[in-house]
């Protein structure tokens, strides 16, 4: 009832693996934009969510795969990394031998399939059993799976894969490249923006908040960030983000706490000083939703 309807068009949206008629045309016209983070590592920004890849002798590491129509364009943009690499080449230089899926929305996870023949496919246990669970084709579902972390050890460094419990969804991870010092957040972190929350697939804007407060105390201060959705980030983008989290939840708990109704609040918005947050996927609106369904969610466990 106070489901607002763009919230549920977009939750379907991210689920989904993109119409092909209608949204082929526009995912065509999306090139792959890399840019070099640090050591081996490099971002990719195109359609759905940033791509993390580890570029090295042993051949390449992803963190994601936005959708199945930009698998091309991501392979070649690969190839190209490659091709400016300075280092030892074996066998393996060049090849995707190993993919990781930070969750499983169709925006992170649309190109398993194009990539299930070179790569093995890591991810958290609840990523494969929701995928299974709504009826995604095998050659798309995670082979490795894990409940806590996993070290990935790969072109020199150590690779750690580490669960975010019910926070963007109850199956997240991050991936942190120890010597690169880059952390992929996956959708934990909408940089600079409101983030989305799956409450119906285990998600929790208050959970969401208390992770990434974890993450504060455990990343250097020079930590580079790779969001889900936004551009390269530093350790102060998420200490704001943060910022944003505690402050806004706090003001729905504590309005909810003096008896208004979500109308109320929502006709009252949020401080001014979040406007700008509202400006991208989710609107004010949509994060005053995402948060009185959290607490829903939360009275009903
Ligand atoms: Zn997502």
């Amino acid at each position: 009832m106070l489901r607002s309807l763009p919230l549920a068009v977009f939750a379907a949206v991210l689920t989904l693996a993109p119409e092909p008629t209608a949204q082929r045309g526009q995912l065509d016209r999306v090139a792959i934009v890399p840019q070099h983070v640090a050591g081996n590592v490099h971002m990719l920004m195109g359609a759905g969510g940033n791509i993390g890849v580890s570029v090295g002798a042993d051949g390449v590491l992803m963190v994601d795969d936005q959708f199945t129509q930009m698998a091309p364009k991501i392979r070649s943009a690969i190839e190209a990394i490659e091709a400016t690499r300075t280092g030892d080449s074996t066998e393996s230089s060049g090849k995707i031998r190993i993919l990781v899926n930070t969750h499983m929305h169709g925006d992170h996870t649309g190109g398993n399939a194009d990539f299930a023949d070179e790569a093995l496919i890591f991810a958290h246990a609840n990523v494969r059993m929701r995928m299974q669970s709504e009826n995604q084709p095998p050659l798309m579902l995670p082979v490795v799976t894990f409940t806590d972390s996993i070290d990935l050890h790969f072109n020199g460094e150590t690779v750690r894969v580490i669960h975010l419990p019910g926070g963007h969804t109850d199956g997240d991870s991050y991936i942190w490249f120890r010597a690169a010092n880059v952390a992929h957040l996956g959708d934990h972190f909408f940089s600079g923006k409101f983030p989305y929350v799956d409450v119906a697939r285990g998600g929790s804007a208050m959970g969401l908040r208390d992770n990434i407060g974890r993450l504060l105390q455990e990343f250097p201060d020079d930590t580079q960030i790779i969001p889900g959705h936004g551009p390269l980030s530093t350790v102060d983008d998420l200490r704001k983000y943060h910022e944003m989290l505690t402050e806004t939840i706090e003001y729905v708990r504590a309005g909810l706490a003096a008896g208004k109704t979500p109308d109320d609040m929502r006709r009252a918005g949020f401080d001014e000083k979040w406007a700008s947050w509202g400006t991208g996927f989710i609107n004010a609106e949509g994060w005053m939703q995402i948060i009185v369904d959290s607490f829903g969610a939360e009275d009903h466990n």
